[in-house]
């Protein structure tokens, strides 16, 4: 995956003539939702850059294009949380700007990416103010997130921000079913619905097996609430196949859920394809129980990413809640 992504033509071509007037900021913040593929524009933008053949699409030939395609370019420098980790520490934003104090090793622009940057937490969002105030020349910042709000007002008013929409549902379907050819129409359809429009999203969905996944999960709930296994048990398997994603399901489920509650017809349910079995499961609760159980799936989502919190005890609360009540 190399190529633009279709829908983000109009934002390149932006940034294309910005580039011929010699008016591109230092700073650019990347927003949309999470998977409709923030990152993958700002490598492309880093290409364009570090390309020597002065185009609007990087050549392929030359030596800052062969260096980024071996993934040892020295002036394109990728800063995420370390492994395992979910924040983006001080030192890594210390040694960023230390970096940037050297002069590019090619001679040309030196592009950084932060991704997300709502991971820098606040000593390192200090740290990276003084760049963003006083950027040294030729050199492109790029920042990614999909939670905006969530960054600092300081380091919002520092870059000019670059939003990227849901693309068109046709747009989004034919990338899909062009990036996995696998995958039957009624699926890419399925999928996407629950990757929230988000393509990118949608074919890691595919890649990882997210929908086997599913399945096992919606399998795992009701033999809880038939009292036929043990939640914390369940608990300690789906903290193996992720915290986040498991409770990401869960509380995907309980919207669904809410919704054929509340309205006999829902005009719109994300998990179509298993409506009818999270429908017998909602016939069994009634819907001021659903909303708690919706806000302690969010809270525990909230939650998830503090490391100092017991992730499994945060889904064997979770899943407590769900055992038949004697
Ligand atoms: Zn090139």
């Amino acid at each position: 995956m190399s190529a633009l992504l279709p829908w983000q033509q109009p934002q390149w071509d932006n940034l294309q003539s910005r580039i011929a007037q010699d008016n591109l900021p230092h700073a650019l913040l990347l927003t949309g939702r999470r998977g409709v593929g923030k990152l993958h524009f700002a490598r492309q933008l880093g290409e364009r850059l570090l390309c020597s053949d002065d185009q609007p699409a990087p050549c392929g030939q030359c030596k800052g294009c062969r260096l980024i395609s071996a993934g040892t370019h020295p002036d394109l420098k990728v800063i995420q949380p370390p492994q395992d980790k979910s924040v983006i520490s001080v030192d890594q934003i210390r040694e960023l700007t230390h970096y940037l104090s050297l002069t590019s090793l090619c001679g040309g622009y030196q592009v950084v990416l932060i991704s997300p940057a709502d991971a820098m937490n606040v000593n390192a969002a200090n740290s990276l103010l003084k760049t963003l105030e006083e950027p040294p020349a030729n050199t492109l910042l790029l920042l990614m997130s999909d939670r905006p709000s969530a960054l600092t007002a300081t380091i919002r008013s520092r870059c000019q921000v670059i939003n990227f929409e849901k693309p068109a549902h046709d747009s989004a379907l034919a990338w899909l079913k062009n990036e996995q050819p696998a995958l039957d129409t009624k699926t890419a359809n399925t999928v996407l619905e629950l990757a929230d429009g988000a393509p990118l999203r949608a074919a890691d969905m595919v890649t990882q097996g997210a929908l086997n996944q599913r399945t096992e999960m919606l399998d795992d709930l009701e033999q809880i609430a038939a009292g036929r296994c043990d939640p914390i048990e369940i608990a300690k398997k789906w903290l193996k196949l992720g915290k986040k994603e498991s409770l990401y399901w869960v509380y995907g489920w309980l919207v669904d859920m809410v919704r054929m509650k509340v309205a006999n017809q829902p005009p719109y349910i994300a998990n179509a394809d298993i409506a009818s079995r999270l429908s017998k499961i909602a016939a069994t609760i009634e819907l001021p129980l659903l909303y708690k159980r919706l806000d302690q799936v969010s809270e525990a989502l909230r939650l998830a990413d503090n490391p100092s919190l017991n992730a499994e005890l945060l889904l064997e609360g979770v899943l407590i809640g769900w055992t038949p009540r004697r």
